[in-house]
């Protein structure tokens, strides 16, 4: 058997442990009136995870634990067990047996065990919708409940067949699709807003990071470029440095060369200067000549007029002679008389007009012939006197010509050499002035050098340039390439200075917010690809219960018609699928399954033009034929059967036979038809404690049993 026991522990009147186990095909729990038959099915409903404490007759779920009486106290728990044989796997569940327990504690504490183990209704509820149980517990008919299915909406209708034609498993499944693709919706939005939060700031940071990307490339660009004009410069100036030395050693040399030599050729210069100068002194040579001359030109006229006064002398008696001589006189008188007139020096004049009154008393004694012998005497000896003096005067004038024209030449070789080193100094002033010219420009030079010099090494501070970093570069040869370079060099500088220095927190945050970013695309991938597959398995869904219940109800209606047609002896019975629709008033009209009647003989319009009895038995027909189609492990009647005359008992009863085929009945009745139908029958009693208790009776035993109430 499947359905192998059932064990009530404080469950409502079940004060004390009771079991019933069910070794046949129908089970009749027969007793009477409130000795407790219907707690009995309550508490298969409730195992079996109802969540209606009303439906199960109580307000709370402490009602359903016993509540002792004035004999037997009151327990703490009520628990019911269920057990199912599996040997045959029935249930997709690895052991022989499936265990399902459910507990109620007086704090409220609800627990449900399979197999012992403690799990969630849910679990409970998807073991069970396996095999064709589910929330609805259309197996599971109550007392006064025969009719639910007809007085049910379409929609819960359709339940409760798919319910039964198992197909609750994948409405569970679709369930939990559903609810696993709203939270993965849900998901999706949130990680989508977070993204969309994230990207104007991961946009505003990955334009920050390549900002810093391009600075950073700047930098690197400076400082390839900085070396490169750094190790050139470096080049240029040590060229420069070498070429200066050597060129300016020399110069200098020269430079001292030619200063020596200026001041020998100064030196020189100044002593010729000097001997010309004493030379120009002994120009006084030539005044003493002049006056040399004039003394001797007097001296000589002096000379002349003695010889001719001593002439005259001797010759008086010569005639003829003392008129030559007189002659002569006056001559010498006259150019002497021509001579003093150009005079200007009065005194001069004065001493000529004395001469020539003399000589003219001289002419006039010479004329009358008077002589004078001591006069001659005298005469001559003043002719020697003077002519000594001439003779001295000759000798010195001799002299001092010879003393003007040598010393004429060494004026003028002097000052030939003079001109000479004039020229010569002036030539090497003016080469020691090109030198000069060439020192300063070799100095200019050397101060450009200098600053240049200062300039690589601020530039090299500034730039952090170490002198062994410098690469081999050929050195700058002009400046056209080295201003350049520089040019390049400052304008990467502008753009770095510009650019601002580099955040380090930035680009971190951008790798961070990044790396976000991509996971969260990830995510969002991932998310939307469990989305899809989601709505893909509840499309499948979808489609197998479509088939399944299209199928499904093809087969119970089969079923139901000639269940129907054999309770009623003959008429039609259909379930109709109505899909939802709109109504004409714009509503949403629900579908669900239509149940279409026709009895023989009778004219039906509505379900509630139905008798009770016709309603009980179309109802049972309905669920037989359900429980037919995919049989449930079970089904509980409890008092189905109430309403039924003899005739339909009867036809009842030949119902349960052929159902109980294809399932386990657990029937509560009263009915004696229906108890000839069980494999066993377990009489419940209440006695005096308010405790319900179980027998096991014999037919006849529980037709008496079941009048007693
Ligand atoms: P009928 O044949 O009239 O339908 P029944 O055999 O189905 O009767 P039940 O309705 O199952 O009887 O039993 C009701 C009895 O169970 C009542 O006597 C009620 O007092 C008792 N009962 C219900 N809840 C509890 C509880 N928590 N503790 C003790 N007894 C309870």
């Amino acid at each position: 058997m499947y359905f192998k026991s059932l064990t009530l522990s404080g469950f409502k009147s079940f004060g004390k442990s009771t079991v019933f186990e069910f070794p046949s095909r129908i089970t009749s729990v027969v007793g009477p009136n409130g000795s407790g038959k219907s707690n009995v099915v309550e508490a298969i409903r409730w195992v079996l995870g109802e969540q209606s404490i009303k439906s199960l007759r109580g307000k709370k779920g402490e009602d359903l634990i016993f509540n002792g009486s004035d004999k037997a106290a009151r327990l703490g728990k009520a628990e019911v067990k269920l057990i199912f044989d599996n040997s045959k796997k029935q249930f997709p569940y690895e052991f022989d047996e499936v265990i399902i327990s459910r507990r109620v504690i007086r704090d409220g504490t609800n627990e449900y065990l399979l197999n012992g183990s403690q799990v969630r209704l849910k679990d409970i509820f998807q073991l069970l919708s396996t095999v064709g149980f589910g929330s609805t517990q259309h197996h599971i008919i109550s007392q006064g409940e025969v009719d639910r299915i007809l007085w049910a909406s379409p929609r819960d209708r359709q339940e409760m067949i798919e319910e039964a034609l198992g197909l609750k498993e994948y409405h569970l499944k679709k369930r939990d699709a559903e609810r696993k693709l709203g939270e993965t919706e849900n998901n999706l939005r949130q990680i989508d807003a977070q993204v969309r939060e994230l990207r104007p700031h991961l946009k505003y940071l990955a334009t920050q990071a390549e900002k810093m990307k391009a600075t950073e490339e700047y930098r690197r660009d400076l400082q390839e470029k900085a070396r490169l004009w750094a190790a050139r410069e470096h080049g240029a100036l040590a060229e420069i440095n070498k070429d200066a030395s050597s060129e300016r050693d020399p110069l200098e040399d020269e430079l001292r060369e030619k200063s020596v030599r200026i001041k020998e050729l100064a030196g020189e210069i100044a002593r010729a200067e000097k001997s010309f100068s004493g030379l120009e002194i002994k120009d006084a040579v030539k005044e003493k000549l002049t006056e040399l001359d004039e003394r001797r030109r007097a001296l000589e006229r002096e000379l002349g007029r003695i010889e001719g006064l001593l002439a005259a002398g001797a010759g008086s008696k010569d005639s003829e002679v003392s008129v030559k001589m007189i002659a002569g006189e006056l001559r010498d008188t006259l150019s002497f008389v021509k001579e003093i007139a150009d005079k200007d020096s009065f005194e001069t004049l004065k001493s000529g007009i004395n001469d020539i009154k003399v000589r003219l008393e001289k002419l006039l004694k010479l004329s009358v012939g008077e002589r004078d012998a001591a006069a001659d005497l005298a005469l001559e000896k003043k002719k020697q006197e003077m002519s000594s003096e001439l003779r001295e005067i000759e000798r010195t004038v001799t002299e001092l010509r010879t003393q003007r024209e040598e010393t004429g030449a060494v004026r003028e070789d002097t000052l030939r050499e003079l001109r000479e080193r004039e020229h010569e100094i002036r030539t090497e002033e003016r080469e020691l002035e090109s030198i000069r010219t060439k020192l300063r420009t070799l100095d200019f030079a050397g101060e450009k050098y200098k600053i240049r010099h200062t300039e690589l090494a601020n530039f090299m501070r500034d730039l952090k340039i170490e002198e062994n970093a410098l690469p081999q570069a050929e050195p700058f040869v002009g400046d056209t390439d080295r201003a350049q370079l520089l040019r390049q060099i400052e304008r990467l500088r502008i753009k770095l200075e510009e650019a601002g220095g580099i955040d380090i927190s930035i680009v971190k945050e951008y790798e961070d917010t990044k790396s976000r970013d991509e996971f969260l695309t990830n995510e969002l991938r991932d998310i939307n690809e469990a989305a899809s597959q989601l709505k893909t398995l509840m499309r499948e869904l979808d489609q197998k219960l479509h088939e399944k219940f299209s199928e499904g109800l093809k087969s119970i209606n089969e079923e139901f018609l000639a269940l129907f047609r054999s309770v009623f002896g003959g008429g039609k019975a259909k379930l109709a699928y109505v899909a939802p629709a709109v109504s004409e008033t714009g509503e949403i009209v629900e579908g669900g399954i239509e149940i279409e009647l026709d009895i023989p003989r009778k004219r039906l319009r509505s379900l509630d033009m139905l008798s009770g009895g016709e309603r009980a038995l179309t109802s049972v027909a309905l669920l037989f034929a359900m429980s037919a189609v995919n049989p449930p492990p079970f089904l509980v009647l409890d008092e189905t059967d109430a309403a039924l005359d003899e005739a339909n008992s009867q036809r009842y009863g030949d119902l349960l036979e052929q159902l109980a085929k294809k399932t386990q009945l657990i029937i509560v009745t009263h009915n004696r038809h229906t108890m000839q139908r069980a494999g066993i029958l377990y009489g419940v009693t209440m006695s005096g404690d308010g405790i319900s208790r179980v027998i096991s009776l014999k037919l006849e035993e529980a037709k008496e049993f079941a009048k007693e109430g």
